[in-house]
């Protein structure tokens, strides 16, 4: 992974000079006079870890399993927003960890968790690293200092019952890696979020992440049936039934907790049949209105595809890099819907043609496979435009939310306004990204020309329309969760008895307030 942007550095490519001068005429993007730092200029904060406590765990985990290099702890420094990505381009290391720790099963995170508390040392539990809401800096104040806890050792298949279709899985395993092994297997979990690449089992469960897939084969949180979870004060195991009706659920409690009440180290999670047949396709609709209603249709009388998503007029148009396989519709592209179909080749060609018939009948016009194949062959390569928009002097970055069919018009304006109203005349494009019954999650991307303090630029619109969120009755997150960067919207969402309920099973769980402190609540 790129230690100042995304993926593999030798797919990084330059803006061509025709979408270079676009940028500058129609947003007023210009070069930045700086140049991105490169990695031997990283500031970096002393380690302040004392030799006794860093020896400590290197008899836990093993000499080999403790870093304090240098670039180990820049490789381990905050996550994958926007601004986590112009702090590293800046040189700016100041949230690095003292040391990497790299446990090898969960009774060495057991120890660690107990060694960590008694000497009050920050834990940073670490999966793919891929978090975009701040959730892997920790607040240091009144801790002696604060590791990364690197999950990338726990990374078996640990059984698979094909009976249950439950497989048991390890948190380090990265969705490629586990997908791989599931395959030997015949089976799949479904879960293709677009930090596939990177992401782990543990993350997803800990921010209760949601692939591309969603409309098939469910949240993440929907796959998981069980975890084992260590905790300062102990083993958690959680789920011996898909169901149950005794108490509350815990596993909810954990997932989501984004590290803050214990380490996953085990997760028992629902599998498929690996597809024989996938097919993704497109449909044009005149609206966004028009096109959310055929997908509300969908999601609620069935059937619902396995891929299902809407992109609104703009980014249907920035999105036609072919535009003739949309049969020419640039100048009025109205807005593109993405259906796909994954699944026994029985049923797939069934499913796709009673979709269809809805579609049609609620105004859509058949675009045919291309502009399907083409969303599937690039659902992974948005991030790496990414770094190179920034290094043009563009600020692109991406936000979501949730609410109710009913509300959803009112949070698209809501968000649209804020940015507007925060940043000038930025590109503000969305997508209808995962559908329920009940309602559906929005996805907006952004980007603006950057002042000459995009960090502050930046931070300044995500404050107002973080607020606008809250206030348009959206959630404010559907799928990235809340790190430090959604705390206090969150809090405003589930109120302050919600807050202290969540402080009475942190201090319950965390006694020394180790983990993973400042994210979530406060
Ligand atoms: C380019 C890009 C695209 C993205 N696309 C999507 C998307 O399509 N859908 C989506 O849902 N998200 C997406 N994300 C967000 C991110 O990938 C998800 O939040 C993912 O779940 C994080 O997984 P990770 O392994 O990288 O976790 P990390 O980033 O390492 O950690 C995330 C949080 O979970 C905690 N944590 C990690 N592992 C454990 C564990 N084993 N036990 C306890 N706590 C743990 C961390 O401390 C942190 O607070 C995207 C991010 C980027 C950068």
């Amino acid at each position: 992974m790129l230690w100042s942007g995304w993926g593999d550095p030798a797919r990084a490519s330059e803006l061509p000079e025709p979408v270079r001068r676009l940028l500058r005429d129609m947003l007023g993007v210009h070069a930045p006079e700086v140049p991105a730092a490169s990695l031997g200029e990283v500031r970096l904060p002393p380690v302040t870890l004392s030799p006794p406590v860093l020896a400590e765990l290197r008899d836990i985990v093993g000499a080999g399993h403790v870093r304090s290099d240098d670039d180990a702890r820049i490789r381990h420094t905050r996550g994958k927003s926007t601004p986590d990505l112009m702090r590293m381009r800046a040189g700016d290391g100041s949230d690095a960890p003292d040391a990497v720790v790299l446990p090898g099963s969960h009774a060495e995170v057991l120890e660690l968790l107990r060694a960590c508390a008694a000497h009050r040392v920050a834990v940073v539990p670490f999966g793919g690293g891929t978090s975009v809401v701040g959730g892997l800096v920790a607040a240091r104040q009144g801790f002696a200092g604060a590791v990364a806890l690197d999950l990338a050792r726990l990374n078996r298949l640990i059984s698979v019952d094909t009976e249950s279709m439950v497989a048991e899985m390890e948190p380090g395993l990265r969705a490629p890696q586990a997908e791989q092994l599931l395959a030997g297997h015949g089976l799949t979990l479904g879960h293709f979020p677009q930090s596939f690449e990177y992401a782990t089992l543990g993350g997803f469960a800990a921010a209760r992440s949601s692939g591309q897939a969603s409309a098939g084969y469910g949240r993440f949180d929907d796959m998981v049936v069980g975890l084992t979870v260590a905790t300062p004060r102990g083993t958690l195991d959680l789920g011996r039934a898909p169901k149950s009706a005794a108490g509350p659920d815990l596993r909810q409690v954990i997932l989501g907790s984004e590290g803050a009440f214990g380490v996953i180290t085990s997760l028992r999670l629902r599998v498929r049949r690996a597809p024989a047949e996938r097919i993704y396709e497109g449909w044009r609709f005149a609206s966004f209105a028009a096109g959310s209603a055929a997908l509300r249709r969908l999601a609620q009388d069935g059937p619902v595809p396995t891929v299902l998503r809407l992109s609104d007029e703009t980014e249907t148009m920035v999105g036609l890099t072919r535009p003739e396989e949309l049969g020419g519709l640039a100048a009025d592209a109205g807005c593109l819907v993405i259906a796909g179909y994954e699944g026994p080749s029985s049923e797939v060609p069934l499913q796709r043609e009673r979709a269809a018939e809805v579609l049609s009948g609620l105004g859509g016009v058949s675009l045919g496979p291309g502009p399907g194949e083409s969303w599937a062959h690039g659902r992974y390569a948005a991030p790496y435009l990414r770094d190179s928009l920034l290094a043009a002097g563009a600020t692109v970055e991406t936000l979501e939310t949730a609410g109710f069919w009913s509300n959803l018009p009112r949070l698209y304006d809501a968000v649209r306004l804020s940015l507007h109203a925060s940043l000038g005349s930025p590109l503000v494009m969305c997508h209808v990204s995962h559908v329920y019954g009940t309602g559906a999650s929005l996805y907006f991307t952004v980007v603006t020309a950057q002042t000459e303090d995009p960090l502050a630029q930046w931070e300044a619109a995500k404050r107002s329309v973080n607020e606008a969120i809250v206030t348009a009755g959206g959630t404010i997150s559907h799928h990235h969760g809340v790190g430090r960067d959604h705390r206090e919207a969150y809090a405003a969402e589930i109120g302050d008895l919600g807050v202290e309920i969540l402080r009475g099973v942190k201090d319950r769980l965390d006694p020394e307030g180790i983990l993973n402190p400042g994210v979530l609540i406060a």
